[in-house]
This record gives C-alpha cells, structure tokens and sequence, in this order.
C-alpha cells in the first residue's frame, strides 16, 4: 500500500509544535509495518539543505489554478529510511516565519496542495492520501473536484483551533469551483474554511486523541464547527499520538550532558542541581517547575500569570520556555528581571527544553483544551510529573497520581489532574504537587512509574493501517 503523508512541519527540518513531531515520526512506524510511505512538505528557508543533504530531483511542477502560474522545484532526501519531497518556490515559502500572519497564507497552502497533487501525476498515485490540518485540508476537494483521482483520503485533525478561514476571493485564485461555496462544504459566513472543506470531503477523519474526538462535537471545544462534526462523525476517529521513543529518551538524548533511566535515577537529581546553577537559580532542594510551549491563551498560561504572586510565596524554581503572544512575552519578561527564582527563555530552543524536561520535577501543562499534547509524555518519559487539566489528549494520557495502585488500562501515566476553570483549582493542584515532593519516596516511585509506561507509536500506527485497510477495501 502506497501513502502520501502530506504536512506543513515535520521534524527534524522543520517544528513549531507538535504536529512536526507526529509527521517526524508516525510515517517511519508505518513503514515498518509495511506501508510504502513518502512524506509531502513545503521547502521553506528554515530548512537546512546542507546539513539534510536535499537532493535536486529535476522535477517541476507548474501549478495554474487561477491566471499566473506558479512552478515549484522538488528536491528530496531521504531520513531514517522515508523519503521526503520538498515543494521548492521561494517567494512563497522563504519568509522570516513558516506560518506568520501573511496575508496571503490561504493562497500559499492551497498552491502548495495543488503542486502536492501535480507531484503524484509525475512520480505515481498512491492508494492513500494522509493530510494534516488546515494547510493540506483542500487535498481531498482538489482530488475530487479539480483532478479526478480516485485515491482515497485521511485527513487528521491536530488542533481545531486553527481552520485556514480567509477571505471569498480566493476560491477564484485557487480554482476551486463556485457551486461548492455551500454551507455544507467550504462556507463559514461568508468566508472559505479550508478545514471544513477537507471535513466535508475526506474519506475518514481522524484526530489525535479519543476525549478530543468527542470534546469536538461539543459547542464549547467544537470551535464553531461542532455541528459540522458532528454531521461527518460516521466517519471519525480519535487515535493516540505516540512518542518516537528513539527520538526522546533520557539514556540516549544527545543534547543531555549526562544521562539517566530506571537504574540511574540519581542522575537526574544531578542534571537538575546543574541546570539549576547553569540557568542563575536558587536552591537545587526546592522543586522546579517547568512551562514548554506555545503563549497562547489554549495553553492556560493565564492560570500561572493570575496565579504567580500567591504561588511566590511557597518557594520553588521555575523555567518558562516558549514563544507567542505579545502579552504572555511581556508578562514573562518581567518576571525574569524580578525574580531571582523564574527563568525565561523567550523563543524556540530545542536542547534547553529537553534539558529542562530532564531537570524538572514537575511540567505546568493547564491547557484550556488539548487535543492530544506531547509536552505531558516526553515530561513522563524524562521523569518530570505533569499538571495538567482533564481535558482531550490529557485526559487520555494522564491518570492521577493517587490512582497509582489502581489497575491501568491504555497508555497512561500519572500526575495531577484537576478540572474545572477557576485559578483556585490550578492553585490546589500546584499544592497537591508540592505535598507528592514532600513524600520523597512517593514522588519518586510515581517518576518511575511514569519512566516504565509505554508511550510508543506502536498500537497507534496499527489503527491508522486500520483506517487505510478499510478505505482501500
Ligand atoms: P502544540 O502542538 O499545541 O504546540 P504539543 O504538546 O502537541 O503542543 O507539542 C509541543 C512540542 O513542541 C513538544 O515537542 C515541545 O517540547 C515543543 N516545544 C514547544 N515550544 C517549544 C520551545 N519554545 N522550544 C522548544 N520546544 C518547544
């Protein structure tokens, strides 16, 4: 069987988020178990093409939707045995960001998709198309409406929070076709969602986690297109992200300075003690808290920004890692010029947030709603307990600690959960945190626990073959 796996980010070339681990990852399980898999990305300026050695295929394809044509080049390599292919056109993919808040964001996903589609005229069909979110969400229309092919179609949903929603005038500029500017196809009020398009139109439907699944068909998480959802729910499925257990292991991990697992624990303690110097911080004793993420309001950053006078006053470190919204920056700036305890890194670094996941005692991961989340399982797997709220991916992942002699079903490990929206919550949770560190063996037997749970792509690969089976028939 031969899929096409077609993302915006996959790492290691390209990450703002989870989704590039999932595309870094989850095609190199499949093709172990079988599937003939290549991966589609666009080739953006962030790319290293040296240090990934991208070929020159002599490949173009000349995309002509609306009236200029657009030509793209294709290079490719291949990584850890998949092949990717990189969709090369500079002025539409070399810009200071990958996503940004580029006016013509629709125009550059929906030629890149057409160019996607043109591709597999010049190097083979497959049986399957995986498309993921809203950027790749116009593959399974464009396929139908526009190039008659007959493959089938997965689309897989990793954030219904962002659906590619622009502006009328493109469906002339992408050749999509009038009569599908419906209610029940690309229209949403008066403009064109991408991610509703490619819901109407896909063979399945999948998104990252079972809770997520059903929390997307509620009006409060559905995001305005719960009823939409709902209306294509025959077709949808919630599969568990995995891990790339090579990729995150704290035995192995090449941007640790030292290493550690089940029989050398005690490292961990080591690594934390340094970080703590390294980073200009206090009291390798007190517990250290950890924030690795986005600053958007999803992540629940405003239960730490109403929370952090009170929270000063129990005495702990924290290390804030992350990039986004003005607000959030600021608030976190300041705390770093006022505090001797709170570290911040403002941007994307990947080894300081492996080292920190090593180091920390305990990951903040308060998320308003979370479709599945990676931060709460590398912090698992890295020995770091996670806070975090009940909701989507958390829910499936994260028991809580007070479970631990509980029977287990599904691949979760523990932590503190609380529910509910008020900061009084959060504030409990972050108390139960410091009680579990105060029970020294207690802590330390929930960190092993956690070490010792499977978090693997595995199972999860095994029902994707599942959806592609049923599609191929
Ligand atoms: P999302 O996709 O919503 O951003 P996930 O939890 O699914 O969240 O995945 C986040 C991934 O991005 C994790 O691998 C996390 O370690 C990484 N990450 C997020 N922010 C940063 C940052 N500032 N520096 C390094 N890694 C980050």
């Amino acid at each position: 069987m031969t899929v096409y796996f077609v993302a915006s980010e996959a790492f290691p070339f390209v990450k703002t988020g989870g989704l590039a681990d999932v595309a870094g990852s989850l095609p190199r399980y499949l093709q172990k178990s079988g599937v003939n898999i290549s991966v589609i990305l666009p080739c953006y300026a962030q790319i290293d093409q040296k240090r990934f050695e991208l070929d020159n295929t002599g490949l173009e394809v000349a995309v002509r939707p609306g009236d200029p044509e657009t030509c793209f080049r294709v290079l490719s390599c291949r990584y850890r045995e998949i092949r990717f292919y990189f969709l090369h056109n500079e002025s539409l993919f070399f810009r200071e960001e990958i996503y940004g808040d580029y006016a013509d964001n629709g125009l550059r996903f929906g030629l890149f998709s057409h160019a996607a589609i043109m591709l597999a005229e010049k190097i083979g069909k497959p049986d399957i198309w995986h498309l993921n979110d809203w950027h790749t969400a116009l593959i399974p229309y464009l396929l139908i409406k526009k190039y008659g092919h007959d493959s089938k179609t997965v689309l897989t949903i990793h954030n219904l929070g962002y659906q590619g929603v622009f502006s009328k005038k493109i469906v002339d500029e992408l050749g999509l076709l009038w009569e599908d500017f419906t209610l029940d196809c690309m229209e949403f009020y008066g403009r064109i969602n991408f991610l509703k398009t490619g819901i109407a139109m896909a063979d399945r439907i999948t998104t990252v986690s079972p809770t997520y699944a059903e929390e997307m068909q509620t009006e409060a998480l559905g995001a305005n297109l719960n009823g939409h959802i709902s209306a294509h729910a025959h077709k949808l499925t919630g599969i568990l992200n995995g891990l790339d257990s090579e990729e995150w292991n704290p035995e192995s991990d090449s941007h640790l300075d030292s290493h550690f697992g089940l029989d050398t624990y005690e490292n961990k303690k080591l690594i934390k003690k340094n970080i703590i110097l390294e980073l200009g911080l206090k009291n390798p004793e007190k517990p250290l808290f950890v924030f690795i993420g986005r600053f958007v309001s999803q992540k629940g950053i405003a239960f730490i920004t109403e929370t952090f006078k009170l929270l000063q006053q129990i005495g702990f470190n924290m290390a804030i890692i992350g990039e986004g919204a003005f607000r959030y920056r600021d608030f976190f700036a300041k705390l770093l010029t006022t505090y001797e305890n709170v570290y911040v890194y403002l941007g994307y670094e990947e080894s300081l947030s492996r080292k920190l996941y090593a180091a920390s005692d305990f990951l903040l991961m308060p998320s308003l709603y979370e479709p599945c989340g990676l931060n709460q399982i590398i912090a698992m797997r890295y020995g770091s307990v996670p806070i975090v709220r009940k909701t989507g991916g958390l829910n499936d992942t994260v028991a809580d600690f007070e479970a631990i002699d509980q029977e287990f079903s599904g691949p979760r490990g523990l932590g503190i959960v609380f529910e509910g929206l008020e900061v009084d919550s959060f504030l409990v949770a972050v108390m139960r945190a410091l009680m579990l560190y105060g029970m020294k063996d207690e802590f330390d037997r929930v960190v092993k626990f956690n070490m010792t749970r499977e978090f693997s792509w595995q199972d999860s690969a095994k029902k994707y073959i599942s959806e592609y089976n049923h599609l191929k028939g």
